[in-house]
C-alpha cells in the first residue's frame, strides 16, 4: 500500500531533476576517465603520476555516480509499484525526514548501518 504522509510528485520530479544533473556530470567529465595516453616524449613522470591519479579520482566520481543513479532508477520503480518510503531490507517506513534529505534513499536509518558496517 503506498504512503499516504508523502508527497510522491514532488519527490519524483526532485529524482528526474537529479538524475538529469548526475548523467549530465557524467558527459561532461567522460574525458576525465578516459585512458591516460602516456607519451613518454612529450609528458614527464610527474605529470603522468598527476594525470593517473587525476583519472583515478574521476572514476571514484563517476562510480558514486553511477550508484546513485541506480539508487534513481529503484525509487522511481518503487513509486509505480506503490513500494515507495518503505526499507528494501526490513520493510519499516522510512520517515519522511529523511527521505526530504535524499528521496533515493533505498534503507531506513538502522539498516542502513548496518550495510556501513559490512564495509
Ligand atoms: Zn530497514
Amino acid at each position: 500500500m503506498s504512503r499516504k504522509d508523502l508527497d510522491f510528485e514532488a519527490y519524483r520530479t526532485r529524482l528526474l531533476a537529479r538524475r538529469v544533473e548526475l548523467e549530465a556530470e557524467c558527459d561532461a567529465t567522460a574525458q576525465d576517465r578516459a585512458a591516460v595516453e602516456v607519451d613518454q616524449q612529450r609528458m614527464g613522470r610527474l605529470s603522468r603520476m598527476d594525470a593517473l591519479q587525476s583519472q583515478a579520482m574521476a572514476q571514484e566520481l563517476e562510480r558514486h555516480r553511477q550508484i546513485e543513479l541506480l539508487h534513481i532508477e529503484q525509487a522511481l520503480k518503487r513509486m509505480d509499484e506503490g513500494d515507495y518510503g518503505y526499507c528494501t531490507a526490513c520493510d519499516a517506513k522510512i520517515p519522511v525526514r529523511r527521505l526530504d534529505l535524499d528521496p533515493s534513499v533505498p534503507l531506513c536509518v538502522k539498516c542502513a548501518g548496518k550495510a556501513e558496517h559490512h564495509h
